[in-house]
C-alpha cells in the first residue's frame, strides 16, 4: 500500500457497522493501494458489539488493516479522520413524533460536526447513512463551519442502486448497461427516481420499456410500480426478511465513498449534496442529485431537461426537506 487512511465509523457495533468494517478492511472502499486505520465510535450501550467487531478484525489478518480503534469518545474517534461514514443515529421509536427525532439527532449530529471541525484531515469526506440522513448531514456540517460544505454527504446510492435493479430486471439486461438514472430530493419515501434521461445499453430505457409494454403500460409501470417500488423498498425488505436492509446499505456506502474518491467512469450517479440552487433546489439543502465525480469532488449534472412531471415531483420531496430544515432551524440545531 502506498497510502494510509484513517476511516471512521459511527453506530460500528451495529447491523450495517458490522458488514462495512471488514468490506472496508479489505479494501473494497480504498482499493488495494490504500491501508486503512479505522476508528469506530459507539455509545455506551453500543460499546462491546463495538469492541467484538474489532476483535474479530484482528483475527482476519488483512493485509490492509493497521489499526483498529474502539471509542465511544467523538473527539477521539473523529482525530485524524479521512473518511467518516455516520451510521448511528436515532430510529424513530413508536410514538415518537418527527420533533423528537431531529431532536435525538441534532444530539448525535451536532456533537460529531464539531469534533469533525477540530479534529478532522483537511481532505475529510463526510457521508451520512443514518436517518433522516439528509437532514443529519445538514446539522453535521452547521456544526463544521472551517469544513467545507461539500464535503458533507448523504447517502442515496442505495436508492439509486435499487432503481437498477428494478430496471435490469424489467429490461433483462445487466447493471452494467444501464446509465445516467438518477435518485431526486431526499432519502425517503417522497424520493423522487427518475429514468428520463437513462439509457439501458446505449438506448433511451422509455422507448425501451415502451417496445416492451406499450406506451401506456410503460408510462403506468414507471409511476405505479417502479417509482413506488424504489422508495418503498425499505419497507419490503423489513417485510419479507424481518428486519432493515444491511449489506445492500453497506454496499452502497461502499460504492459512494469509492466513486467519491476514485471518480465515476460511465455516466452519472446519484449522491445527496449541498445544492448551489441547481434545479430549483434552494441553495445549502443537501438534497440527491445526478452527479459526477473527478479529482475528489462531486459536481451536479448541469444542463438536464425537466418535464413538467419530473419537476412536480422534485419539488415535492425537496419541501419535505425545507421543512425538515425549518424543524431543525427552530430547534437551534442548526
Ligand atoms: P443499522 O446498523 O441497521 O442501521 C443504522 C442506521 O442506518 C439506522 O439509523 C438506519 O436508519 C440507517 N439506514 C439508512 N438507510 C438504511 C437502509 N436502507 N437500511 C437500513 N438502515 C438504514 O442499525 P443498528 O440498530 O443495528 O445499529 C445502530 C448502531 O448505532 C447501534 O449500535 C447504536 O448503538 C449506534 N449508535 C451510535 C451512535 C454514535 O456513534 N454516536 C449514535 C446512535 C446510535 P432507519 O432506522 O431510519 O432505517
Amino acid at each position: 500500500a502506498n497510502t494510509v487512511a484513517t476511516v471512521t465509523i459511527t453506530g460500528a457495533g451495529g447491523q450495517i457497522g458490522y458488514n462495512l468494517l471488514f468490506r472496508i478492511a479489505a479494501g473494497e472502499m480504498l482499493g488495494p493501494d490504500t491501508a486503512v486505520r479505522l476508528k469506530l465510535l459507539e455509545i455506551p450501550q453500543g460499546m462491546r458489539g463495538a469492541e467484538g467487531a474489532a476483535l474479530e478484525l484482528q483475527d482476519s489478518a488483512f493485509p490492509l488493516l493497521q489499526a483498529v480503534d474502539v471509542t465511544d469518545d467523538p473527539r477521539r474517534a473523529f482525530d485524524g479522520v479521512n473518511v467518516a461514514l455516520l451510521v448511528g443515529s436515532r430510529p424513530r421509536g413508536p410514538g415518537m413524533e418527527r420533533g423528537d427525532l431531529l431532536a435525538a439527532n441534532g444530539g448525535i449530529f451536532g456533537p460529531q460536526g464539531e469534533a469533525i471541525n477540530a479534529g478532522a484531515a483537511s481532505d475529510v469526506r463526510v457521508v451520512v447513512v443514518g436517518n433522516p440522513a439528509n437532514t443529519n448531514a445538514l446539522i453535521a456540517s452547521a456544526h463544521a463551519p472551517d469544513v467545507p460544505a461539500s464535503r458533507f454527504t448523504a447517502l442515496t446510492r442505495l436508492d439509486h442502486n435499487r432503481a437498477l435493479g428494478q430496471l435490469a430486471a424489467a429490461l433483462t439486461v445487466p447493471v452494467t448497461q444501464l446509465r445516467d438514472v438518477t435518485i431526486w430530493g431526499n432519502h425517503s419515501a417522497t424520493q423522487f427516481p427518475d429514468v428520463a434521461h437513462a439509457t439501458a445499453a446505449g438506448r433511451d430505457v422509455a422507448e425501451r420499456l415502451s417496445e416492451e409494454m406499450g406506451a401506456d403500460a410503460a408510462q403506468r409501470w414507471l409511476a405505479e410500480e417502479f417509482i413506488p417500488r424504489v422508495a418503498r423498498r425499505g419497507a419490503e425488505i423489513i417485510e419479507v426478511r424481518g428486519s432493515s436492509s444491511v449489506a445492500s446499505a453497506a454496499t452502497a456506502a461502499i460504492d459512494h465513498v469509492r466513486d467519491w474518491v476514485h471518480g465515476t467512469t460511465d455516466g452519472w450517479t446519484s449522491a445527496a449534496i449541498v445544492s448551489d440552487g441547481s434545479y430549483g433546489v434552494p441553495d445549502g439543502l443537501v438534497s440527491s442529485f445526478p452527479v459526477t465525480s473527478e479529482g475528489g469532488e462531486w459536481a451536479i449534472v448541469s444542463g438536464l431537461s425537466i418535464d413538467a412531471f419530473a419537476q412536480e415531483r422534485i419539488d415535492r420531496s425537496v419541501a419535505e426537506l425545507v421543512e425538515e430544515r425549518e424543524a431543525v432551524s427552530a430547534l437551534g440545531l442548526i
